[in-house]
């Protein structure tokens, strides 16, 4: 996870939602990446995506072997869950949860969709992992508060320039 939380922060240097993820097989991390929605402009650019997609080139096959294991710092979608079914990973570990809606994580994993079913642990490192999203959203609403503020004060400025010019015309019209 801690290899998940270093792929997260780069996306985080780079403006991405920080969400980072790794597959490991056999102690060893076979691919790393991060979220990036915002670059590519995809909606399927999520970090899961991008370390099975990863995987599977590596290992040359869409299957990938027996024991892989999938590290995310976010709970996983259903897009990302079903990629996760049909490449056969084993188990997934993810950090934060995600609290919007209905979370269909654990019902995909159990469903035996594909005769595959996929063992879930949800909360590692969830402090850490959910601390990096809080701190993106946060420092995202700071910087959008600033910017309207910015633009309020431009147009006060604006409208007070205005005004002493109708009075300076008047001035000259008396
Ligand atoms: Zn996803």
């Amino acid at each position: 996870m801690r290899a998940a939380i270093r792929s997260a922060k780069k996306g985080l240097s780079e403006g991405e939602v920080p969400i980072g993820a790794v597959v490991v097989f056999e102690d060893k991390v076979v691919s790393r990446g991060y979220n990036r929605r915002a670059k590519l402009q995809l909606a399927s650019a999520h970090a899961e995506m991008m370390v099975i997609d990863r995987a599977c080139k590596k290992f040359h096959s869409w299957r990938l072997p027996e024991g892989c294991e999938l590290y995310v710092t976010l709970e996983p979608c259903p897009m990302c869950m079903g990629a996760s079914l049909n490449a056969r990973v084993d188990k997934i570990f993810f950090g934060a949860y995600e609290q919007k809606g209905r979370s269909l994580t654990a019902e995909l994993a159990d469903a035996n969709l594909l005769n595959h079913k996929t063992t879930v642990v949800g909360g590692v490192l969830e402090e850490e992992c959910s601390g990096l999203l809080t701190e993106f959203f946060t420092s995202m609403r700071q910087k959008q508060k600033e910017e309207k503020e910015r633009k309020k004060r431009e147009l006060e400025t604006l409208a007070q320039g205005e005004m002493e010019t109708a009075e300076s015309e008047k001035g000259e019209n008396e």
